[in-house]
């Protein structure tokens, strides 16, 4: 039970605290016989999280994966087969904070990319934080390139996890150790670094803007040099004169004959079929493009080794945190879809990129000092071009046609409203106006039942919850309720909750039309991989359904620490087994 790494930090303290913690592990080890757990701390904990990796994509193509990267995880690891995420908003910070802490969006808060904040009036990016800047300057969001919405949302520069309610495993982890255990997160999103690192990690992404990366004042005043030593060097500039071809000979691929589809989108000139230019980097565009393929994934990879090196991550007797999100997998899926010749070739490198990055953990680490766990923050839908051309029903919606609805327009006249009922729809929240919601002439219990009544009729609306329902609870005992509850945060949430129709989604991103949306409690959406590999597991496949709350409560089990604040998941004991 006591691990050498336990008995290596008794040795470091005063020798009367030694007499009495080896008295204490004598005593410890007599008990602990026979307990199968972990008996060695791993040095280092990988969390690995790539972004829009549906459950069925890692094996899609695995007859054409290289070695070391998704098939070592696959053929050396515990493969979870029916993992999902348990809330409805399957959207990357949810997904993200999530796998983090363990908790539901109900009690981590994330419930969104974006919400509306009753108390600002505005709609708020999950991670932006006014009280901080980002600590390099001219690196914040360009309105006039930045084709992530939610990003062209937040009203202020600085990131933080302020609106994380809760612990994340990486917390737990500093928190257990004295802040010794190092705790780094690393991906092209902010979000997607920031959630994984906690509060009390440092997180570093990708600036589109300058092409660095960068991160907060909340983390740091001042760079460490290897930071600034890889900016310097121009990382984003490599790629300048290239293009993203295709790996393998086309006739390889599944989606060979079908690169050029009417759905995909255009993004700035990046078109829609092979090969993929750059152009020379002179390009507004150019490091979006970047990210919406595989040299996203390259940068984060190039830059997380440098922090496993230059911070000497897994180098000592204190467990240390990891996190690398990858994001190109997601861009690809929204610009070209899930099942397009773009999707597929992305996969193929991806699966490199892992390779890689396992290949060098190795090197510096040693796999059998590494817990590497890989999972996602939510999967994605096909594009309804796609499905339709297998007579499969999908389509677009459009809330924002629905304020001017006739039936929406009734229900004013009905209940007196003068300007607009609905304020905002922040994905997948309707939100009242602030003076509907004020007016304390209007009965908002009826008005809440009003509404949902007829934004239920809609085309392509399967669901809608008043959070009046949700409060009260009482609901059908069903997995999309549950989802539904699980994602409800009373502060955050908006009157009525939307579930569209499986297969049907937004596609308009704030004007970007896009080929695909993910956010449903559909399975296509909720279904990722969990897989636990290397600190000496022993390979095996469970088909039983796990959650992604699972993941931190089996980390912190693992590591015998304390779980984090808000978990709601249970331990997945094949992990635990040795
Ligand atoms: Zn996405």
């Amino acid at each position: 039970m006591l691990s050498i790494s336990n008995k290596r930090a008794l040795t470091e303290r005063g020798s009367a605290d030694i007499r009495r913690g080896l008295m204490l592990a004598f005593v410890i080890s007599l008990f602990a016989t026979g307990v199968a757990q972990a008996q060695d701390k791993p040095k280092l904990i990988l969390q690995i999280t790539v972004d829009q990796l549906r459950g069925d994509l890692p094996t899609r193509y695995y007859d054409r994966l290289g070695e070391g990267g998704f098939r070592y995880l696959w053929e050396s690891g515990i493969v979870y087969r029916d993992a999902h995420h348990a809330h409805a908003n399957t959207e990357t910070i949810v997904g993200h904070a999530t796998l983090a802490t363990g908790a539901h969006p109900s009690n981590h808060g994330m419930v969104g990319n974006l919400w509306f904040d009753r108390e600002t009036g505005f709609t708020t990016y999950n991670v932006e934080d006014a009280n901080y800047s980002l600590l390099t300057k001219g690196a914040s969001v360009d309105a006039n390139t930045e084709i992530d919405p939610t990003q062209r949302a937040a009203r202020s520069e600085g990131r933080s996890p302020a609106a994380m309610l809760v612990t994340t495993f990486s917390d737990e982890l500093c928190s257990n150790t004295g802040g010794n255990a190092k705790v780094i997160g690393v991906s092209v999103k902010d979000r997607g670094a920031i959630s994984m690192a906690g509060h009390s990690g440092t997180a570093y992404w990708f600036s589109k803007a300058n092409g660095e990366f960068v991160t907060s004042t909340y983390y740091l005043d001042k760079y460490p040099d290897w930071v600034n030593a890889f900016n310097a060097a121009k990382p984003a500039q490599q790629f300048a004169g290239t293009e993203w071809q295709l790996l393998h000979d086309q006739d390889t691929y599944l989606f060979a004959d079908s690169d050029d589809r009417e759905w995909e989108t255009d993004v700035g000139g990046f078109g829609r079929v092979f090969p993929h230019s750059f152009g020379d980097g002179s390009s507004k565009y150019f490091t979006t493009w970047l990210t919406l393929s595989p040299p996203g994934d390259r940068l984060v990879l190039d830059f997380a080794k440098q922090a496993l090196v230059a911070e000497k991550l897994g180098q000592d007797s204190v467990t240390d945190y990891l996190s690398v999100s990858f994001s190109s997998t997601d861009y690809v899926g929204h610009v070209f879809g899930p099942s397009s010749l773009e999707a597929e070739d992305n996969i193929l490198r991806l699966d490199r990129t892992l390779a890689d990055l396992i290949a060098f953990v190795d090197k510096k680490v040693g796999l059998e000092n590494t817990l590497i766990v890989l999972s996602a923050d939510h999967g994605g839908p096909d594009t309804p071009g796609y499905l339709n051309g297998m007579h499969i029903p999908a389509g677009y919606v459009d809330p924002d046609s629905w304020d001017k609805d006739a039936a929406i327009t009734r229900i004013k006249d009905e209940f007196d409203i003068d300007g607009d009922l609905i304020a905002a729809y922040d994905h997948p929240y309707v939100y009242f106006s602030d003076a509907v919601k004020n007016n304390r002439k209007i009965d908002q219990e009826a008005l809440e039942a009003a509404v949902v009544e007829e934004l239920s009729k809609l085309h392509g609306v399967s669901l809608a919850v008043s959070s009046t329902a949700l409060r009260r609870g009482n609901l059908p005992d069903t997995d999309l309720f549950r989802a539904v509850v699980n994602n409800f945060n009373s502060k955050r949430s908006g009157e009525v909750f939307i579930v569209f129709e499986p297969n049907w989604f937004i596609n308009d991103m704030e004007g970007l039309i896009v080929a695909s949306t993910h956010g449903s409690p559909w399975r296509y959406d909720t279904y990722v991989p969990i897989v636990f590999a290397g600190a000496g597991l022993t390979a095996q496949t469970v088909d039983r359904r796990v959650q992604t709350v699972d993941v931190a409560v089996t980390l912190s089990t693992y590591m015998g620490i304390k779980p984090p604040s808000g978990s709601a998941g249970v331990p997945l004991t094949e992990v635990l087994e040795k």
